[in-house]
């Protein structure tokens, strides 16, 4: 069992360290993005999503165990009431460096006031199109404008704001230096991800962060800065007179498995570790059982020992075809 400072750090059987969580909030979403979810969705009942106490409590106790950095996502975080307070109290768990966001944005502008004072340490915001319609065609709302003024106010209130955008070939491609120009003007880095073969995300062509990188250097000098900002995975450029960073996140053409630090806690409380695998345990019925502390951390230890060595994204029907990305956090 490693150490990390002065608690023990939770390790898989790969040595990898897990001290990255993304916890899911709700399921429910806004919008209806053609690849994550399209149409209409059987979500938790109310009753079956962690209360705020047992996040906490969860946190907390993850905490002891090595966790540092915490990313709140869903379905849409912003729906469920009570997520910038929830992000207060999670900024104040001794350990926990580090309390992140990532938003469709839609909400984004009333929520900024509640979140700076809660002390959010960046907020993540997907934007896949910067045309009103094709913004449209792909997440089925209105709002593109609010989206992004969302995205600048948040910017300027000095909280650490990226954009994310997942690249499909024949819709959003021909954006990339459009995206790369807000990288250049102000001080948020624009990070494209490719799509993952997950649920809906199957239906679509794929770029890969390569062809955006070989599309913006016809425009762009963009050279790598070396540097690791937040979680862990994008490789970040950058370009005389940028602000901001063009970060890649090829998940799917180069893949980071074998340095992969996270863990995930679905809306419906199951600890999954790894995006493309379903094994894990349910926490909320260790909890709802009446496990002591002591029970929880050792089946979590056990099922985070097993954490899966990484997506098997080629193969032509894998684990995660039928995997929902809204379930479980992205
Ligand atoms: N609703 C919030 C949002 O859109 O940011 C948070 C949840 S969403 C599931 C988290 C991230 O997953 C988003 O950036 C979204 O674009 C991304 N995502 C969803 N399906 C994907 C897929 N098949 N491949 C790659 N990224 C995907
Ligand atoms: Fe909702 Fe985010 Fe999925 Fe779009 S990507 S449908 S905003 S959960």
């Amino acid at each position: 069992m490693g150490t990390t400072g002065d608690c023990r750090a939770l390790t898989d059987s790969r040595n990898r360290v897990i001290e990255y969580l993304r916890l899911s909030v709700t399921d429910r979403c806004n919008l209806h993005c053609a690849y994550c979810m399209p149409g209409k969705c059987d979500y938790e009942r109310q009753n079956e999503l962690l209360s705020w106490g047992e996040m906490e409590y969860i946190c907390r106790m993850l905490s002891e165990e090595g966790l540092k950095k915490i990313k709140i996502t869903g379905g849409e975080p912003l729906l469920r009431e009570g997520v910038s307070e929830f992000i207060g109290v999670l900024k104040k768990i001794p350990r926990i460096s580090s309390v992140t966001l990532t938003t469709n944005g839609q909400l984004l502008s009333d929520y900024l006031p509640k979140l700076k004072e809660a002390g959010v340490d960046g907020v993540n915001v997907s934007v896949d199109s910067l045309k009103p319609e094709v913004y449209k065609t792909i997440t089925g709302s209105e709002g593109l404008n609010r989206v992004l003024e969302a995205v600048y106010a948040c910017s300027d209130a000095g909280i650490r704001t990226k954009i994310n955008c997942v690249t499909m070939e024949g819709v959003n491609r021909s954006e990339a230096a459009d995206f790369a120009l807000i990288a250049k003007d102000r001080s948020i880095d624009v990070r494209f991800i490719e799509m993952m073969p997950m649920g809906a995300g199957c239906l679509f062509k794929p770029v890969t962060g390569g062809q955006i990188l070989e599309d913006l250097r016809k425009r762009f000098d963009l050279r790598p800065t070396g540097e690791t900002r937040g979680n862990g995975p994008a490789v970040y450029y950058s370009a005389e007179g940028f602000q901001g960073r063009i970060g890649f996140i090829n998940a799917v053409s180069c893949g980071f498995c074998e340095s992969c630090n996270r863990m995930r806690i679905t809306a419906g409380g199951k600890l999954q570790l790894c995006l493309a695998h379903s094994c894990g345990i349910d926490i909320k019925e260790l909890l709802r059982s009446g496990l002591s502390r002591e029970e929880i951390v050792l089946k979590i230890r056990e099922a985070v020992f097993k954490k899966p060595a990484g997506h098997d994204f080629s193969a032509a029907k894998h684990e995660s075809s039928d995997s929902m990305m809204w379930r479980i956090g992205g």
